[in-house]
């Protein structure tokens, strides 16, 4: 009997976007765990990050955009170095984070704005970093 791995069909927009937006391999993930022993942000968190990555590889997006996990993560990378098949974790949070933010259409920056702002003196540079990294993806 061949057995296939059932993935819903509801989330696939999401999941390929997250895989976008990350240039991440969700399925390179063989849930060793190395990532939530080494996170050291795990006590803020209502699912650990190898369990963030098995409801990635099922296509349970709802569950992971819902969780408090997302929010939690420090983007220390930790979990990228540890990962012994070069999953970065912190990446793929950080690409989940953006999808819930222009779900929300929580964008303050507006991508035609940036270069205006870059001439502001008072503007932060983790702002202005963090619009084109978003907007570059
Ligand atoms: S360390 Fe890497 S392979 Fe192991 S569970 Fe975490 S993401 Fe998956
Ligand atoms: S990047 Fe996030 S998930 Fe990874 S170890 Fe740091 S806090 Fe934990």
């Amino acid at each position: 009997m061949i057995r296939t791995k059932h993935i819903p069909d509801k989330y696939e927009k999401e999941i390929l976007q997250i895989k976008k937006i990350s240039n991440e391999m969700i399925n390179d993930c063989m849930q060793c765990g190395k990532c939530t022993a080494g996170c050291p942000a795990i006590t803020e968190m209502d699912i650990l990050p190898h369990q963030i990555m098995r409801h990635l590889q099922l296509g349970q997006f709802n569950k992971v955009i819902e969780s408090k996990t997302i929010w939690s993560c420090a983007s220390c990378f930790t979990c990228a170095a540890r990962c012994p098949r070069g999953v970065d974790l912190a990446s793929l949070m950080e690409a989940v984070r953006l999808i819930s933010l222009r779900q929300k259409g929580n964008n303050r920056l507006k991508v035609q704005n940036i270069g205006q702002l870059m001439t502001d003196e008072k503007m932060p540079q983790q702002a202005v970093v963090s619009a084109l990294r978003k907007y570059s993806k």
